[in-house]
């Protein structure tokens, strides 16, 4: 299937998924998730207006984010992509990402926030960030506790370089979308309350979460971003 058709085949779903749930179709941004497909593949996604683009690990995303860095859309659409780092970061690896990724969906410690602090500082800019939250207790997956997360958004306040604008999680994979509800609904109470009391407050806005296979619920539930892969660009193994 092309881009174009899949594209499209994911706008009638997020479309739906907003008319069930009462939400506008503006309030929801897609990261393309590349991290399966070559260059070629980026460049195609990229091209067919896929604007934000997301990776995980900088040794894979290097070659495409230079490559890309260079190209520019066309005019009226003009500009370049929009670089989202979603993979879990090594406190040693921040200098790689801050300054090339315009956001971080992983921030889940205080030692990798003083270092994306310090390489921010560096540059002389503020690093938009999701805090990662654990909502769903899985060992394998990464992310603060939802108790720690006041005390963490309080920390944070020595990091001026960082921009908390919200909450990232990943639901557990499950055969049944349905089953994801509690997590995502468990991230937005989550973002609400710390809305109403951390010292960020209201830019505490987004909520990262929804992928492939339960990106729907986690619209109904309120996701502002969801983070698309093999859905959208597919798998490597599947091109022709
Ligand atoms: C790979 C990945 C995605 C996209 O996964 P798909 O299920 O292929 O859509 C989304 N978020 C994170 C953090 C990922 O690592």
């Amino acid at each position: 299937m092309s881009i174009q058709d899949r594209i499209q085949q994911v706008e009638r779903r997020i479309e739906a998924a907003c008319l069930r749930s009462g939400r506008r179709r503006e309030d929801i941004q897609i990261v393309a998730v590349t991290k399966y497909v070559s260059l070629e593949r980026t460049m195609e996604a990229y091209e067919g207006g896929l604007s934000h683009l997301g990776e995980n690990r900088w040794q894979d995303a290097e070659s495409k984010w230079q490559a890309l860095s260079e190209e520019r859309l066309p005019e009226p659409e003009g500009g370049k992509p929009v670089w989202h780092f979603i993979g879990s970061l090594q406190s040693r690896k921040a200098k790689d990402i801050v300054g090339r990724f315009d956001y971080i969906h992983s921030l889940d410690r205080l030692s990798l926030a003083e270092a994306i602090h310090k390489q921010a500082e560096r540059l002389g800019t503020r690093v938009p960030c999701f805090i990662q939250v654990n909502v769903s207790g899985e060992a394998s997956k990464h992310g603060i506790e939802p108790g720690e997360l006041l005390p963490f958004l309080e920390a944070l306040q020595a990091y001026p370089a960082i921009k908390p604008i919200g909450l990232m999680t990943m639901a557990p994979y499950e055969a049944e979308p349905e089953a994801t509800r509690p997590v995502f609904r468990a991230l937005r109470e989550l973002r609400d309350e710390a809305r109403e009391t951390s010292a960020f407050g209201q830019e505490l806005n987004h909520l990262s979460m929804g992928m492939s296979g339960d990106f729907e619920v986690a619209i109904e539930e309120g996701a502002t971003w969801i983070r698309l892969g093999s859905i959208l660009v597919g798998k490597e193994e599947d091109e022709q």
